[in-house]
């Protein structure tokens, strides 16, 4: 059931970026709150929906791409970055490849939509066996994005990586959801203990010093 949007909502175009199997469909489909009915552009073979989210400085409307496996064969067309106004890149946790690739998708998104706010997410945190360690994830600090680890299956950080673009966005760090965005049912759940150690580490690794020509 399509929902009527926010009345006077900023709308911005927001693409989402990473290779094939690093969980991008199932992340955007965990937002429920706005018009779940997709919108397909077959030209340019990727899926559009609207997500509304409400904040203490009005309703803001991302317009989430995804493409429709694209990426996994013969790359996304120009179209899919054309205009993008926000971008978040994902990789897999459990996935070694898919972090190396995180500059070369990060170029290509650059190459048409230059400098605009971009959240580097790493996804499958909720897997035992993870393969790219807290330490290992520097990318975002050469280049000055934030970074989130997060779990679509846990809803584990979910909304943070699109209320970090929103606070760019208003350059507005202090910005926050009026309305909690509702999400799918979490598959199961991180424990609290869990929770603490992930962020321990994260915050451990941006301490650290960046090795030289990394
Ligand atoms: P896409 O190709 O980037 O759109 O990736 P998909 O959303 O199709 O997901 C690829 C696979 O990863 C599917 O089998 C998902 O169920 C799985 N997956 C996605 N997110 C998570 C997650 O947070 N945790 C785990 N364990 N699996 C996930
Ligand atoms: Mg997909």
């Amino acid at each position: 059931p399509a929902m009527a949007l926010p009345e006077g909502a900023a709308q911005f175009k927001l693409v989402l970026i990473g290779e094939g199997g690093v969980g991008k469909t199932t992340f955007v489909k965990r937002v429920l709150t706005g018009d779940y009915t997709k919108h397909y552009d077959a030209t340019i073979g990727a899926e559009m929906r609207q997500l509304p989210f409400y904040t203490n400085r009005g309703p803001i409307v991302f317009n989430v791409w995804d493409t429709a496996g694209q990426e996994k064969y013969a790359g996304l067309r120009d179209g899919y970055y054309l205009k993008a106004q926000a971008c978040i890149i994902m990789f897999d946790l459990t996935a070694r490849g898919s972090y190396l690739m995180v500059p070369e998708w990060h170029k290509r998104i650059s190459r048409i939509a230059a400098d605009i706010p971009t959240v580097l997410v790493g996804n499958k945190v909720d897997v035992k066996e993870r393969m790219v360690k807290a330490r290992q994830i520097r990318y975002h600090r050469r280049v000055g994005i934030p970074y989130f680890d997060i779990s679509a299956k846990t809803n584990y950080n979910a909304v943070r990586p699109f209320l970090k673009i929103a606070c760019i966005l208003a350059r507005d760090e202090s910005l926050r959801f009026t309305e909690a965005p509702v999400l799918l049912p979490a598959e199961f759940q991180l424990n609290e203990e869990q929770k603490r150690a992930l962020e321990a580490d994260r915050v451990a690794a941006d301490a650290a010093p960046l090795p030289e020509g990394d």
